[in-house]
């Protein structure tokens, strides 16, 4: 199982997994064109994709699906609720399908497990996708105000994660951002914080976790280096000597395999943790 952050921030998101046989946009909030040169970059055409799976209506997740389905038919995988807030972008011939949160499903060699967050759009959801030939588990929470015992649960027990983290506390505080602006980023219904991000992946610390990518951070309010230090400082006082970076908004990130990442795990995490 392959992933590959092709973005990720404010100004666009969007995330490629691979497994055998299937492989899956989550998100796409660049322009068609944006996801067609990034998918290029890392050696892919826009046939190569099986699906679109959107994870709320937000501009940054959503910004090219329409024309990107219009152009390739790569089918588009979004709740009812999302559709409906979203419907601007489609002009009804598209080949647009509907998912439940809760109710797992399956793309090709992919379990989509999706699950409810809390985020100030229409239906937001995260998902946990797995594979379903070697069990490989990826959680992605992006866009979350505030970690919920469901999420906690659906997160549980995977292999690598996706995980937010959007801005640090002070930066926010004192950013170029207008006051209401800020207010919204630091809600419930906003984006976690780099401190917020560290006690979120403490908490779903178990000895195999090969992997956590920090993604959707502001450009203003954080800085790549700070956020990999408090969650990394998080994780290795807890233990935890697995593999930790920081998705780039710009360029598309490497492509990284978890089963690899899964197989340098060493002896001394499986009995720290
Ligand atoms: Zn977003
Ligand atoms: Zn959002």
């Amino acid at each position: 199982m392959k992933v590959c952050c092709l973005g990720s921030g404010s100004a666009g998101n969007a995330l490629l997994i691979e497994v055998e046989g299937t492989r899956v946009l989550l998100d796409a909030g660049f322009s068609a064109r944006g996801l067609e040169s990034r998918l290029a970059s890392v050696g892919l055409l826009p046939s190569a994709i099986d699906a679109i799976l959107i994870t709320h209506d937000h501009r940054d997740h959503t910004r090219g699906v329409g024309v990107f389905t219009r152009r390739h038919g790569t089918p588009v995988y979004l709740t009812e609720r999302t559709l409906y807030a979203c419907q601007k972008l489609f002009r009804g011939g598209e080949r647009t399908m509907h998912y439940g949160a809760a109710r797992p499903f399956l793309l090709g060699g992919l379990r989509v497990e999706p699950f409810i967050t809390v985020h100030d759009a229409a239906d937001p959801v995260g998902v946990v996708l797995v594979d379903v030939t070697t069990g490989a588990r990826i959680g992605i929470a992006t866009d979350l105000g505030t970690p919920t015992a469901a999420m906690h649960h659906a997160l549980s027990g995977c292999d690598f994660l996706i995980l937010e983290a959007n801005h640090d506390e002070v930066m926010l505080r004192v950013g170029p951002y207008p006051w209401s602006v800020k207010a919204r980023i630091a809600s419930s219904h906003g984006h976690l914080s780099n401190h917020a991000a560290g006690r979120l992946a403490a908490t779903l610390l178990h000895p195999r976790l090969a992997g956590v990518l920090l993604a959707h951070l502001s450009v203003e309010c954080n800085d790549p280096d700070l956020a990999r230090d408090v969650v990394g400082g998080t994780l290795e006082k807890a233990g935890w000597r697995g593999w930790l970076d920081v998705a780039r908004q710009d360029v598309p990130g490497p492509f990284l395999d978890v089963e690899e990442l899964r197989s340098r795990i060493g002896p001394d995490q499986l009995t720290l943790l």
